[in-house]
């Protein structure tokens, strides 16, 4: 049996470690809130005290923080060793990824770099895409904790290369949340039902199974956690910043101001559907 360090059990990590404990390997986890764990004691999953605990004697260890820094920071704490595979799941972006490759290098770790598509419903399904990219010879070590965790697994080449195609999904994403609250928000002030929007584009080349659940939450007003806005934020900003000169990421700082002024105004855990508060009041601008 494959023995797993998870650190991070949020909205993505939690479901994850008790998928990868429900295929059948050995999983000990760490939370900086421990009380978020706890939950994974019920599903097969060691609790422990210290990212230290949860990575010693693993095979494979798996990071799903925040960002850059908190990943940083747990690893520095969790200690790696030697021949350890690192999979470093969380979104980090391309200068991150990278001086977490040295990070693991350092340690004589093997490094990679695999953050996901998907938000919380499918990590629950164990239905997320994995964006793989580290060394050859890895694949196979890694496999089954990628089988537990997704539907598919694309391989994108050397490490790094992982974190770059997420950024470039994450740019659709992000435009496509922001356009959708622009026509959402057009069609109330317009002077009709918004869900006429939804009605109309319904069935057609432009419609879109996440502008209906996304959608629906903007004319509910109610926009529980699945992407909390504070890491959309974080995310447009690892997107603009790696665009640099070379693309006008337009839609990214739009759908950034948006998030910025629902952050703000204090939005921030909630899903990032609720930047449509910011386009609505024309608070960003
Ligand atoms: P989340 O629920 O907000 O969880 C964040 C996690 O990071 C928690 O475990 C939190 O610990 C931990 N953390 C934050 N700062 C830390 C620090 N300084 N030291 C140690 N731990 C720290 O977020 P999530 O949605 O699970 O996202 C995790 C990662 O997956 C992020 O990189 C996110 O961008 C990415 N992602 C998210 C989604 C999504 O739809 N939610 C989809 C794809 C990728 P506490 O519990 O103690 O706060």
């Amino acid at each position: 049996m494959t023995r797993i360090g998870f650190l991070g059990t949020g909205i993505m990590g939690l479901p994850m470690a008790a998928n990868i404990a429900a295929a059948g390997l050995d999983v000990r986890a760490w939370n900086r809130t421990r009380a978020r764990a706890e939950p994974l004691g019920e599903r097969g999953v060691e609790v422990v005290d210290t990212a230290r605990e949860a990575v010693a004697g693993a095979d494979v260890v798996v990071t799903m923080l925040a960002d850059g820094p908190a990943v940083d920071e747990a690893v520095a704490a969790a200690d790696l060793a030697n021949g350890q595979v690192w999979v470093q799941m969380s979104t980090v972006g391309v200068e991150w990824s990278a001086a977490l490759a040295r990070v693991a290098e350092k340690a004589g770790a093997v490094y990679v770099d695999a953050p996901v598509l998907g938000t919380r419903q499918p990590a629950e399904a164990g239905a997320l895409v994995v964006l793989a990219s580290g060394p050859d010879d890895a694949c196979e070590r890694v496999a089954p904790v990628f089988d537990a965790v997704g539907s598919r697994t694309v391989w994108v080449g050397e490490a790094g290369a992982g974190s770059r195609l997420k950024l470039a999904a994450n740019a659709w994403v992000l435009s496509l949340t922001n356009a959708l609250a622009e026509s959402v928000a057009l069609t109330g002030s317009l002077g009709l039902d918004p869900a006429l929007f939804l009605e109309a584009i319904k069935g057609g080349s432009m419609d879109a199974p996440y502008a209906r659940v996304k959608g629906t939450a903007m004319i509910e007003d109610r926009f529980p956690p699945s992407f909390p806005a504070y890491l959309a934020a974080k995310d447009a900003r690892l997107v603009i910043e790696a665009g640099g000169a070379d693309v006008d990421l337009a839609g990214t700082r739009a759908a950034l101001a948006h998030l910025d002024a629902a952050v703000d105004a204090g939005f921030g855990e909630e899903d990032l559907g609720v930047l449509f508060r910011a386009v609505r009041s024309n608070r960003a601008t």
